[in-house]
């Protein structure tokens, strides 16, 4: 597949870049996923709104513009041939002599094109389950940073238990997943983790809110706990890849009927609308 770094067009098996770059040795950058529908991206703009903003808080100093950025995605875009895509971006304190202190040098820019994968039809069909996980991260978790570790460590855990995600837990409170927000619909509301330095202002997060407005299903940013989740009429998981996933486990136990509820479900289908409409 293709991939782009700090001006050249390459494939994404090729060596693109020297050893002591910043990214691959500290991890000292950020990124964004973003999702192409039919050869149009979809809420880029918010996306390229939170990379700046990462970006700033990390002192990152990133010159390319809005429009240099946008130039480039789509340059990779009609190079990858893909209608359905997935666009990973990301750009990290640039290529120096490896030394803590940021260098003076320019950022790296690199970004691969991949074709869309489906979750298993199966998963949106009956549901995922989930394990709770303890949110071992770091206090600044609105960044999209590429410091992983302990997101990676977390899903892996929630695999080898063949869960779909492990939602994360700190000081009694869900915050989010290793790779999505978290919500509980509870007597006709969604309750949603206040955005916070906790958890990372998803942009299908934005899109939900939006379209809970147009269904006109109250939209409560409010802490809940895992035994509230337990207790909840339904719960489901949001990123740009899985888009709206229903939860129907926690930890082996089912909540509600154990099936998929009508809230996630008409929200997916307004989802699908609001795409269409881009
Ligand atoms: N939280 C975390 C920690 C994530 O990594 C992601 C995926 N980017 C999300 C939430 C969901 O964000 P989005 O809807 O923008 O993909």
């Amino acid at each position: 597949s293709v991939a782009y770094f700090n001006g050249n067009f390459i494939e994404s098996d090729e060596p693109a870049l020297p050893i002591e770059e910043r990214g691959h040795q500290f991890g000292d950058g950020v990124y964004e996923v973003m999702r192409i529908y039919n050869g149009v991206p979809f809420m880029l703009d918010e996306h390229l709104d939170r990379l700046y903003q990462s970006a700033t808080a990390i002192k990152l100093p990133l010159q390319q513009d809005r429009e240099s950025l946008k130039h480039t995605i789509s340059e990779l875009m009609d190079k990858s041939g893909l209608t359905n895509l997935v666009i990973y971006l990301q750009v990290t304190r640039g290529i120096a002599s490896r030394d803590h202190l940021f260098p003076d040098c320019p950022v790296s820019v690199s970004m691969t094109a991949k074709p869309f994968r489906e979750p298993p039809a199966e998963a949106r069909e009956n549901g995922v389950s989930v394990m709770l996980h303890p949110d071992e991260r770091w206090e600044n978790c609105y960044i999209k940073s590429l410091n992983l570790l302990p997101n990676i460590l977390a899903k892996q855990a929630a695999y080898e238990k063949g869960c779909f995600e492990a939602i994360l837990v700190r000081d009694g409170k869900v915050t989010e997943g290793t790779s999505s927000n978290v919500y509980m619909v509870k007597d006709g509301s969604i309750l949603t983790t206040p955005l916070s330095n906790r958890i990372l202002p998803g942009i299908t997060r934005m899109a939900v809110k939006q379209i809970a407005g147009e269904l006109h299903i109250p939209f409560v940013e409010a802490y809940f706990t895992p035994e509230d989740m337990l207790r909840a009429d339904e719960v489901f998981i949001t990123s740009t890849t899985s888009e709206i996933m229903p939860v129907v486990r926690i930890n082996d136990e089912e909540i509600n009927s154990g099936e998929p509820g009508p809230v996630a479900r008409a929200l997916y289908e307004q989802l699908k609308t609001m795409i269409q409409r881009f």
